[in-house]
């Protein structure tokens, strides 16, 4: 591991760590919450029309375009409101990460892997929420809901893949066969000289397919 990387994580434990901290707890809170929310979803839909099943792709869709244009817009480019998104990802999880040191330690550097838990509850409340509500309203409930359950299941995909990207690749999740393809563009888009330019999608590459920012 070069020596600056090792430098950064020592300092980002010693900063950002706290004492208390426990990595498995991290991963029940995001993958229970989420998976609550996601179950309350799917029990609310009632004979559901199909039409309606197309909230499935098209959120699917909206989910990974938002996960490019995040990617390469906020955590990669300071904005106005979004500072905490931006030092997360560039200052922390790139310096932390780098192609040549993709592996995470032990449990606890899952805390510069998944979402903070803060975060988790505002993007619960700032983006499912209204816009559930405005499905409801303009559409139908079911579509509301499965738009609800469509992006928790998107965004519990994304925590799952991108922390096994950062595993030991001797892992067996690691070593899956998608896993370890969707690995090597991420690993890619942790070279310094590159995480601005390519591989923004941390999942499914469709974004980086259409703009054009797909490496191999
Ligand atoms: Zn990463
Ligand atoms: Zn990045």
């Amino acid at each position: 591991m070069p020596r600056d990387t090792e430098t950064f994580r020592e300092l980002y434990r010693q900063e950002h760590v706290p004492a208390g901290y426990r990595g498995g707890r991290h991963a029940l809170f995001t993958f229970g919450l989420g998976g609550a929310v996601l179950a309350t979803a799917l029990v609310q839909l009632e004979a559901v029309q199909p039409v309606e099943w197309l909230a499935v792709p098209l959120t699917f869709l909206y989910a990974n375009l938002a996960e490019y244009w995040g990617h390469r817009g906020p955590m990669h480019h300071l904005r106005r409101g979004l500072r905490l998104v931006y030092e997360r990802h560039t200052k922390q999880h790139h310096r932390f990460f780098t192609h040549e040191s993709m592996e995470l330690d032990g449990p606890r550097d899952l805390r510069a892997v998944l979402f903070p838990p803060v975060l988790v509850v505002f993007f619960l409340a700032a983006f499912m929420i209204p816009v559930g509500l405005l499905l409801a309203w303009v559409a139908t409930p079911n579509v509301a809901w499965l738009y609800i359950a469509t992006s928790l299941a998107y965004f519990l995909n994304y925590e799952f893949l991108h922390a096994a990207y950062h595993l030991p690749p001797s892992h067996p999740v690691a070593r899956l066969p998608l896993v370890g393809r969707l690995r090597r563009l991420h690993t890619t888009h942790h070279d310094p000289r590159l995480m601005a330019s390519c591989n923004f999608n941390i999942t499914y590459p469709i974004g980086d397919l259409l703009f054009g920012t797909l490496r191999r």
